[in-house]
């Protein structure tokens, strides 16, 4: 095995960026919560396994917690890199803006999302985690778990109030820059150890100029990052210029593309290029209205929003215009098999169209994609953690590491974590494909 690995898709956010993106997702945590203390009759009759779990699940949340109130991203990426244990790391970190959530229509400017629904999201969050919490705690204040819901509370606290104070000072444009000053700063002090992604929304004017400035080769970023279910379309006619640069200069783009994840908060959405329903992509500029409402049930708006906006026969589209382009469709469609079969089909389709692992928590997931797909495109597969988000569905790092070294051989691996993401990265051609 080699000394050497790539992480090729991880994120070094700390409690600066984009806590609302995280406090959503710890809000799923805290319904699994719930859902396991529901089943529960009586308080005395909590099974042992029952306990473990419920026990498994707040430390996963508190863990989650004291990685979100990292104060840098370099101190995040310390923590990642303590992970690795003996392995010399080469880090991909993605930036990402989660004020393109908020956004319905091309010709909102975004530094306005900061103060009046920034505030009114985090404190439904807050509200909603602080009732569960407080019936946690009575419901199990005699097992030894009370003591760990005590510092869950007292660290929620802290890291609200900490959002609190920052939201006065920053707004999300400014929260944006933060952190792409950050990730900059970051790859001056370590530059042969980190290589950024700059997130991309097309409908920020500023960011499709930036790229031009700030990616390539000898750059501060060395790739693009693309998000499409936080609004937008792959196929955004502003993105065609974008995608001509990155594939007359060999600039990767890792597009972020699972049936799950993240997506946009409105439900009424101007969209520009075309979105994917029933089976079809339609062309259409416009707006759309989705049936599901985010704050009503996450998940089911999630899946909704991942379909319309960034189903895999969208990007086959952008495939059929850019041929050439490096494009990596990270997750593997996450859970959805039927993405997967798209997306394996398109990998053998296009010569630089990749796709990465990350976030893939689950060693079965991860054993069925070894035997269905790997072996049909086995230089086509990148390694990535999604550090710090996989931590949401995952007692510990070791275990997610654990589950790659469980499932493929040393030689699979070393394509996967060395030579796949420096062909992906520079377009290092290698001797062990002949
Ligand atoms: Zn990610």
């Amino acid at each position: 095995m080699k000394h050497t690995i790539y992480d090729a898709h991880c994120h070094l956010f700390h409690k600066g960026h984009i806590t609302r993106r995280i406090l959503h997702s710890l809000l799923d945590l805290m319904s699994d919560l719930d859902t396991l203390v529901a089943r529960e009759k009586s308080r005395t009759d909590i099974e042992n396994a029952q306990k473990v779990k419920v026990a498994s699940l707040i430390k996963r949340i508190i863990n989650v917690i004291n990685l979100l109130m990292s104060s840098s991203s370099k101190e995040v990426m310390l923590k990642l890199k303590k992970q690795y244990k003996g392995f010399d790391v080469i880090f991909v970190p993605l930036s990402y803006n989660v004020a393109s959530c908020f956004q319905e229509s091309y010709t909102q400017d975004i530094s306005s999302f900061s103060s009046r629904k920034d505030h009114e999201l985090l404190m439904t969050v807050r509200d909603n985690i602080l009732t569960l919490l407080d019936k946690y705690m009575h419901r199990l204040e005699h097992y030894k778990i009370f003591n760990q819901l005590q510092s869950l509370h007292t660290r929620l606290d802290e890291l609200i109030s900490y959002r609190n104070n920052k939201e006065a000072e920053l707004d999300s444009k400014d929260i944006f820059m933060f952190q792409v000053n950050q990730l900059q700063e970051l790859k001056s002090m370590y530059p042969d150890h980190v290589y950024p992604f700059f997130y991309v929304d097309p409908r920020h004017s500023q960011t499709l100029t930036l790229a031009r400035e700030l990616v390539g080769k000898d750059k501060p970023f060395l790739g693009i990052k693309l998000y499409t279910p936080n609004g937008y379309s792959p196929l955004d006619p502003n993105l065609m210029d974008l995608y001509d640069f990155c594939q007359s200069n060999q600039i990767p783009i890792t597009a972020h593309n699972s049936n799950s994840g993240f997506a946009t908060f409105v439900k009424k959405l101007e969209i520009k290029g075309a979105f994917y329903f029933d089976g079809h992509v339609i062309e259409h500029s416009g707006w759309i209205e989705f049936d599901t409402d985010f704050f009503s049930g996450p998940g089911a708006a999630i899946v909704e929003r991942a379909k319309k906006l960034n189903h895999p026969k969208l990007w086959e589209k952008v495939m059929l215009t850019f041929p050439e382009l490096r494009l990596n469709l990270a997750h593997f469609g996450g859970e959805g098999k039927d993405w997967q079969e798209i997306v394996i089909q398109l990998m053998l389709k296009y010569p630089n169209l990749y796709t990465d692992l990350s976030c893939q928590t689950e060693q079965s997931m991860l054993q069925y994609i070894k035997k269905k797909f790997f072996p049909l495109a086995p230089h086509k597969f990148l390694y990535g953690s999604d550090y710090y988000l996989n931590m949401f569905f995952i007692d510990s790092f070791s275990q997610y590491l654990t589950n790659f070294f469980n499932v493929f051989t040393e030689a699979e691996l070393e394509k996967m974590m060395y030579y796949n993401p420096g062909v992906f990265l520079f377009d290092r051609q290698q001797s062990y494909l002949s």
